[in-house]
């Protein structure tokens, strides 16, 4: 079987070595296109400075559970130290342990790597057999099956700002973007997610600023403290892998009544109440944070931690409710979970209070507007005003398919060819589950390609974590060695 993989960072190559681990025979060519120089890595991982930090714990960043400590030993016995203040591992250390990783799989004699984009795919069906020709600038090649893991796309652009002068449209590589901003300059940062975060921390350690740092974001301040779990979360933590086979071996779906018992069983046994740090929480304000801090609050740390776990089930569970449970559990229940997703680190979090505190930074919230002005400063509008003469975009990664197709050329052909269409609101690639074959009126289901990172995430739930998507694409190797017999 010839197989190519489309994108070698760390889905592309938990596929690989998911494959290559389960393989029982030798009839396979494996070609791996990867656009960058630097692989495996990925936009977050990718060289860059050492205060780009990870956002969560190293023991957190691998699946399966097992094997959890992982990286965590792996830095150990490469004497990489995690940040001596807020206790994180550099987010460049995690390239280098994929590297290690993936050297004695990029060796072997039947996969080879092709450094070039990919820019369009065209399907052929002969006796319900797929074939795919796949090009790049300057290679046209056939394969039998594409797993297609282009991750990150780029970064949205909320005010159409782009191509404007002083407007950093990706901060990352932090080291080139930023390092040019002059001490002087008022600074404003759209948003405040991880990537924001990665940007005070940048600033903070290597500019002598003059002027606060204006935050420009939406309702809420800045996404809550991850206040650390005094006990073991994965001693009560109940709905694993085993769980949701049990509930599936006798019955189609999941049932929900049963899914909501267990979820609040594991919170009643612990002391805890599930709907608590939704309801104490939901603000995310920086008071919010402080308040977390003071009362070293374990009822917010165990829902935190409680949702850490559920992240890498929660697609299993949701894509195996009824439909209309499938609503019903996101409307009414995921939410006193979900709201958790992208937390601050506490010791960021204390950086970002103390610099609140001495005025190194400010919150703009209720964001509507920024517009160049006569001057070419950034008129910023929220629920006040302020002017900035640089601007750094954090404000996400575009998933719309619409707006993706007109920058990426790959996908734009195959949304005009119709092998790839849009899931719900424009949002995202309609794909099956768990093989994460495109959906499309004109093909159906594509089952030799499968689409895996952010531009499935609307199927592959909340899989903006490293674990859920090591899980999905170590999967989609097994079941196709398996249908293949490979
Ligand atoms: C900025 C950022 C920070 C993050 N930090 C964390 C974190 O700290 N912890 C965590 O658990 N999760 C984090 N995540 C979640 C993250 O999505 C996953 O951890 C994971 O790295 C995604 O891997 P991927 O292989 O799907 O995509 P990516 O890492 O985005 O890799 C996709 C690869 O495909 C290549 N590519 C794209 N298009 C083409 C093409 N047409 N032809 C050839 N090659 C192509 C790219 O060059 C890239 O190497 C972060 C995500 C982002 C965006």
């Amino acid at each position: 079987m010839k197989i190519a993989i489309v994108g070698f960072a760390l889905s592309g190559f938990s596929f690989l070595k998911s494959i290559i681990d389960n393989k029982k025979n030798d009839n396979l060519e494996i070609d791996i296109y990867e656009k960058r120089s630097e692989y495996p890595a990925g936009l977050p991982y990718e060289d860059d400075s050492y205060d780009k930090l990870l956002n969560v714990d190293s023991d957190e960043m691998i699946y399966p559970k097992e094997n959890k400590d992982d990286f965590k030993d792996w830095m150990e016995d490469n004497n990489k130290k995690i940040d001596p203040i807020e206790k994180m591992a550099p987010r460049i250390y995690f390239a280098s342990f994929l590297k290690d990783k993936a050297k004695d799989y990029i060796d072997l004699p039947f996969v080879n790597i092709i450094n070039e984009e990919v820019t369009d795919i065209s399907v052929s069906i002969n006796d319900y057999k797929e074939s795919y020709e796949l090009r790049t600038k300057d290679k046209k090649s056939t394969y039998d099956f594409i797993f297609l893991a282009t991750g990150a796309s780029f970064y949205q652009d909320p005010y159409g700002l782009r191509g404007e002068d002083s407007y950093i449209e990706s901060p990352y590589p932090l080291k080139d973007k930023l390092k040019d901003i002059d001490d002087d300059s008022s600074i404003a940062v759209i948003g405040t997610s991880a990537a924001s975060t990665d940007v005070f921390r940048y600033l903070m350690k290597n500019k002598n600023l003059t002027k606060p740092i204006n935050f420009f974001t939406g309702e809420n301040e800045y996404k809550i403290v991850d206040i650390p779990y005094e006990g073991s979360i994965y001693d009560k933590y109940s709905l694993d892998d085993a769980w949701i086979n049990r509930a599936l071996s006798d019955n189609e779906f999941i049932n929900l009544d049963e899914l909501i018992d267990r979820i609040e069983k594991d919170f009643s046994d612990n002391g805890f109440d599930l709907r608590y740090a939704y309801n104490t929480y939901k603000d995310h304000s920086l008071d919010l944070s402080r308040k977390a801090i003071t009362e070293n609050d374990q009822a917010l740390a165990f829902c935190e931690d409680y949702f850490m776990q559920f992240t890498v089930y929660v697609a299993d569970i949701i894509n195996n409710l009824r439909p209309q449970d499938r609503q019903i559990f996101l409307n009414k229940y995921y939410k006193y979970l979900s709201f958790l997703g992208g937390k601050t680190p506490y010791k960021s979090m204390k950086l970002i209070l103390k610099a609140y505190d001495e005025r190194n930074i400010d919150i703009i919230t209720n964001s509507k507007s920024i517009e160049k002005t006569s001057n070419g400063s950034f008129l910023l509008k929220g629920d006040r005003s302020s002017y900035a003469d640089v601007l750094i975009n954090c404000s996400g990664i575009e998933t719309n398919l619409n707006k993706v197709a007109d920058k990426l050329p790959l996908y734009n052909n195959l949304l005009s060819k119709e092998m790839i269409m849009a899931d719900k609101d424009g949002e995202c690639i309609a794909v099956t589950w768990p093989r994460l074959n495109p959906l499309s009126k004109k093909y159906g289901c594509l089952r030799n390609i499968s689409i895996t990172g952010m531009m499935v995430t609307t199927t592959d739930i909340d899989n903006n974590d490293a674990r859920c998507i090591q899980k999905s694409a170590e999967r989609i190797g097994k079941i196709l060695v398996d249908d293949y017999n490979l």
